[in-house]
């Protein structure tokens, strides 16, 4: 599992920065993509990209803020685009208003699209538990930005243990019907009248990993709820240290409100993005470092930039 940051900048594009966008990478667990935003210009990012366009299933939007959704219409169009290749479904979650955006943009345009798009649109009094899959379960609640905004929590859930299939054999096990019965927990008994007890040839289940994405926010409680012992914990840093109060005006953190939201829930690694084109190479250094004294596993991510969850 990976994720891809395609937009690292905060409210318009600058050179090094596109606006917000990021890819959640389920391949080897789904062999799907999730994409979290959509600024305007995340379909030239995924061309930089290994992504392809069809694998991505699921679109959560955090906020209806133009850096964070312009760039759905081109997105869909270009998506429906793909010579020879099989045309799939997709749902898009995000606040009410967000299906309007969509359907205004395809229908005034005269854009006709050859696959379904689910709209799933949630407000205050409809958030909590969004989507429960086989594998992933994943919560939204409200943050505190100018306008009404999410964050996402998103559970793997947990992976069961594997066989051994090498200590089976080693034990007399034959390969077949057994090996079924065992990985499903049942003890047997072999021919020469040994026991096997299935526990002794199963792994622990591991748990799964947990991530949390948060739009655009001031420091709140929700976020720290929805980061609670997260691998990883994607968090906004539109201004840095001492520029608390303007960030409060302006619906929005630093960096050292993000590195206490970390430390606060206890998550294993902060990624800063939304990071403001004002910043040059070394502000983004003293970022890092400033936010490090708060809490250590901390980066600053770049446009394109893949992180291993
Ligand atoms: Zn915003």
């Amino acid at each position: 599992m990976d994720i891809q940051f395609l937009g690292t900048g905060a409210g318009q594009p600058s050179k090094a920065r596109n606006v917000s966008s990021l890819a959640l990478k389920l391949l080897d667990e789904i062999n799907e993509v999730w994409l979290f935003d959509c600024g305007e210009g995340t379909q030239n990012r995924i061309l930089e990209t290994t992504i392809r366009p069809r694998k991505v299933s699921k679109i959560f939007i955090t906020h209806l803020h133009g850096d964070h959704i312009f760039g759905l219409p081109g997105f869909l169009s270009s998506r429906a685009f793909q010579a020879n290749e099989e045309q799939t479904d997709l749902d898009i979650y995000g606040p009410q208003g967000i299906k309007s955006f969509v359907l205004t943009s395809l229908r005034v345009s005269g854009s006709r699209l050859p696959y379904r798009i689910y709209f799933h649109e949630f407000d205050q009094a409809s958030l909590g538990k969004i989507l429960e899959t086989e594998k992933f379960t994943v919560y939204a609640e409200e943050l505190d930005h100018t306008i009404f905004c999410v964050g996402y929590r998103i559970m793997q859930k947990d992976l069961e243990g594997t066989l051994d299939a090498e200590k089976l054999k080693a034990a007399g096990v034959p390969f077949g019907p057994l090996f079924g019965k065992i990985k499903n927990g049942q003890d047997v008994v072999l021919e020469d009248g040994t026991e096997i007890k299935a526990a002794d040839y199963i792994s622990a289940p591991r748990p799964g990993k947990i991530i949390t994405i948060l739009g655009d926010t001031r420091k709140t409680n929700a976020s720290v709820r929805l980061a609670v012992n997260a691998d990883v914990l994607v968090h906004e840093s539109t201004y840095g240290k001492g520029d608390e109060k303007i960030a409060r005006n302006h619906g929005h953190s630093t960096n050292m409100q993000a590195a206490q939201v970390a430390e606060e829930a206890g998550v294993k690694r902060l990624l800063l993005n939304h990071i403001s084109a004002r910043f040059l190479s070394k502000d983004i250094s003293q970022l890092k470092k400033d936010a490090a004294t708060v809490f250590e596993n901390v980066h600053v991510v770049k446009d394109l930039e893949e992180v291993e969850i």
